[in-house]
């Protein structure tokens, strides 16, 4: 992710309640705070065989119960103020035609 659209985008997605942006060394992603509607209340999945591909491949060897995920993070972004901050510095020409 690196053109100017793709941070449009991307200030477009952390608007949204909930959403935020990080970078770690694997590259760009949004943590989305809020629970899969598919999650029943036994914490299994409601629809497990049918259940979209990034789940089936998500492994448990770690999770943020064995250190904040945070911890890896080279750019946080909890908001549209900060990642503005962020485009206007990054891109000289942000904002202007
Ligand atoms: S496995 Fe995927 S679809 Fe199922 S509850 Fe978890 S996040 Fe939702």
């Amino acid at each position: 992710m690196r053109s100017k659209a793709d941070f449009e985008h991307l200030l477009w997605q952390v608007l949204h309640e909930g959403v935020e942006a990080y970078k770690d060394s694997d590259g760009w992603y949004l943590l989305i705070h809020t629970r899969c509607s598919y999650l029943q209340k036994d914490g299994s999945c409601g629809i497990y065989n049918s259940r979209p591909a990034i789940c089936r491949e998500y492994e448990n060897s770690w999770c943020e119960y064995d250190a904040p995920a945070e911890e890896g993070f080279m750019l946080h972004f909890r908001n549209y103020e900060q990642l503005l901050k962020y485009c206007k510095k990054r891109f000289k020409t942000w904002g202007k035609p």
